[in-house]
């Protein structure tokens, strides 16, 4: 927009991430790795969805799971209000891409204990903590959250009953 011309720096940084993504094939890799992630969450999910239900929705590596199955994952997604799909959209690391069972590793395996102590430390070291409550999305208000599995909760009193029964990674 002629009111608000961008800097000539940040169209050369915009062109060379859009070289390294035509160079290392971004589109290809995004697809295998949805596919992957997909493969897991099936596998892991499967039994606690009813028969023909879909447990995965989304294209290529943005991926959305219901917020019940959510749950079993320990994992920090990201909700529209009041909907009844969480959803992933996984930080893009071919090395953890490869199949099913790596990124089961990485995201509810031995990989992910190290991936969370990391953000706890960091964390403390900060000041701060989980961004939103793990169960409803709504910003995290307690200090009483996850060190093992950097999840924070709400305060509600529901919130903080699913935060307490959570089985730590
Ligand atoms: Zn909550
Ligand atoms: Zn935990």
């Amino acid at each position: 927009m002629v009111t608000r011309p961008i800097s000539t720096p940040v169209l050369i940084e915009a062109l060379g991430t859009l070289n390294v993504a035509a160079a290392e094939d971004w589109p290809q890799e995004v697809s295998k790795f949805g596919k992957a992630f997909r493969e897991f969450i099936i596998r892991y999910a499967k039994n606690d969805q009813p028969p023909g239900e879909t447990i995965v929705r989304g294209l290529g590596a943005f991926i959305a799971v219901p917020r019940e199955i959510n749950k079993k994952f320990n994992v920090m997604a990201a909700f529209r209000r009041r909907s009844d799909w969480a959803r992933w959209i996984p930080k893009l690391n071919v090395a953890a891409a490869v199949d099913s069972e790596a990124i089961k590793r990485y995201l509810i395996g031995s990989d992910t204990r190290y991936l969370r102590y990391v953000m706890t430390e960091e964390a403390n070291q900060l000041g701060t903590k989980p961004l939103w409550c793990w169960i409803c999305e709504i910003d995290a208000m307690t200090d009483d959250w996850c060190r093992t599995c950097f999840l924070g909760h709400c305060g509600t009193e529901e919130c903080a009953k699913g935060f307490n029964t959570h089985k730590c990674l």
